[in-house]
């Protein structure tokens, strides 16, 4: 009997101050809403963290053999 509880994945949004550019990265511990961090590739205008969310992993990652 193997029980894996898989945690969902945090995906944490940054958008840049200026131009329209956002990324996105797996969250890290310390990360919060308009947390100024890194650098627009694009204008190196601060990146601040727009939004944090969980993302649903309910795909392919589940190989499980009876
Ligand atoms: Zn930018």
């Amino acid at each position: 009997m193997s029980q894996q509880v898989q945690p969902p994945q945090i995906i944490t949004i940054l958008k840049c101050l200026k131009c329209n550019y956002s990324t996105e990265r797996q969250f890290r511990e310390g990360d919060f809403v308009t947390k100024v961090e890194g650098a627009c590739p694009t204008d190196g205008a601060p990146l601040y963290i727009w939004g944090i969310y969980a993302k649903n992993v309910e795909q392919k990652n589940t190989n499980q053999k009876y």
